[in-house]
């Protein structure tokens, strides 16, 4: 992997020269433009092309997959993105869900104090103790839900998926049959307006989250806390993540919020160096109570066998689907020789890969391009699967490299014969003749 190299004390190094590597390969490969390109950009925003939605998309229903999908006690939630104040007053946000602002008097820029390598030195001009006293600048986009602009109408965008699954706590244990230890999940568009935006999709205005709220009897938190570390660390691995990439970080004491016993981030080396990718956070009854104190409704468990009434803690593993995008892509690119020329390779994971099978013929005459079209339109009933009869046989494998997509079928003059293509293996690229009949079992035993 050219994601990170082993230095010799076995300390894994960042790669900063990734980045405008991998950047690249995804404005050219239509993975991410900027957006409002054609009227010189927005802010930091960005939109997923045709082959980054489908990755986004793999990494959100991998994560479904997993968290809901198959598990017998999680079950999924769609919540409004737009909320009213009272939501943000008892969560907490409204006070609390700030940055510290500095502005330098020398160059007029704005910066996240907490996020300086030096405080006292602006990172633009250089210049060094001309920051302002820092203020606490509040992240929430404020909007107006309907025509008059009066308080009444105010309202947020959400700038976290959790406090959908708070409030809706009772109205899921009302109707469905699920008892604690259980959870709700929920992945869907987050917006925070941050400071410093940057690093491409790493911290945007607007980005996605995969949550899951995990309610548990009091006594069992610090076990499901330390339950959900392992298997969202794991998670990771399981979809092709180097292990050399990625650890778990305890936070100090420092850093913990004041309802919290226990937060810990699973880290990715990026290009910059170690950075979150998902936090996993011991709640204690901190939601629960709050929403309960200012709802008026009782958000509690009562358990009918020992006739007792709690309210249950909650674990909750948070990550951001576009900055796991990101981090896939990083870890998955790669460059190697082959015969005198450099590949390159995206090595994602099946599950992740935009593409998951590509259908070449050789050559672009309608007896060969008829019965191609024909086998991907089969495949597309199990695979996303792309067809391509454009450029050399060579080009169109390279092509498929830079996108990821684990197998490339060749349809050439000996299929008419043969009734058999040629599969290449995007990593090996190991070439295997298969019956055509059999092409549609072989990938799917690859790919279960
Ligand atoms: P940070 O300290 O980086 O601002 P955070 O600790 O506030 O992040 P959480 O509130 O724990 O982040 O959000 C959970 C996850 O949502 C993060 O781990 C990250 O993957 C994602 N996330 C948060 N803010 C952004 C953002 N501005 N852009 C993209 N992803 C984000």
């Amino acid at each position: 992997m050219s994601g990170s190299s082993e230095s010799a004390s076995t300390e894994p190094v960042a790669h900063p020269e990734l980045f405008d590597k991998v950047v690249n390969l995804t404005k050219r490969r239509g993975f991410v433009y900027p957006s409002a390109e054609i009227y010189g950009g927005f802010r930091s925003t960005y939109d997923y092309g045709p082959i980054g939605v489908l990755l986004l998309r793999n990494v959100k229903d991998a994560w479904w997959r997993s968290m809901v999908q198959l598990r017998e006690d999680v079950v999924g939630l769609d919540a409004s993105i737009l909320s009213p104040p009272q939501v943000w007053e008892a969560s907490g946000h409204l006070a609390n869900f700030t940055d510290p602002l500095v502005d330098c008097t020398n160059c007029n820029t704005r910066w996240r104090l907490d996020k300086l390598e030096d405080p006292e030195v602006c990172p633009n001009c250089g210049a060094r103790g001309k920051f302002t006293e820092p203020r606490q600048f509040n992240l929430m986009f404020k909007t107006q839900a309907g025509p008059v602009e009066d308080a009444a109408a105010i309202a947020y965008l959400r700038p976290e998926t959790a406090q959908g699954m708070f409030i809706n706590f009772k109205n899921v244990i009302d109707t469905t049959r699920v008892r604690p230890p259980f959870g709700i999940a929920q992945v869907g568009k987050s917006f925070r307006n941050e400071i410093t935006p940057g690093n491409f999709v790493f911290r945007t205005r607007e980005f996605e989250q995969m949550e899951m709220e995990f309610f548990v009897p009091p006594d069992d938190a610090q076990q499901w806390y330390e339950y959900w570390c392992k298997e969202r660390y794991q998670w990771y691995l399981d979809h092709g993540m180097p292990e050399q990439l990625l650890r778990l970080r305890p936070h100090d004491d420092d850093e913990l919020s004041h309802y919290s016993s226990g937060t810990s981030d699973v880290e990715f080396l990026f290009p910059w160096g170690w950075d979150e990718l998902e936090g996993i956070a011991n709640r204690g009854n901190y939601d629960l109570t709050q929403h309960a104190n200012h709802s008026g409704e009782k958000l509690e468990w009562y358990d009918q066998a020992a006739n007792e009434r709690w309210i249950p803690h909650v674990i909750e593993p948070a990550a951001g689907a576009t900055r796991t995008a990101m981090a896939f892509l990083m870890a998955a690119y790669d460059e190697e020789e082959v015969k005198g020329e450099t590949r390159v390779v995206l090595r994602l994971h099946h599950r992740i890969a935009p593409y998951k099978v590509a259908v070449l013929p050789l050559s672009k005459k309608v007896e060969l391009s008829d019965p191609a079209r024909a086998l991907a339109q089969q495949l597309r009933g199990s695979f996303m699967t792309d067809y391509d009869e454009t450029q050399s046989i060579g080009r169109r494998y390279r092509r498929q490299d830079e996108l990821g997509t684990p197998y490339c079928i060749t349809f050439d003059f000996d299929s008419l014969e043969d009734h058999a293509v040629t599969v290449r293996e995007r990593d090996s690229m190991e070439q295997e003749r298969i019956a055509i009949a059999e092409v549609e079992a072989y990938l799917r035993e690859r790919m279960a």
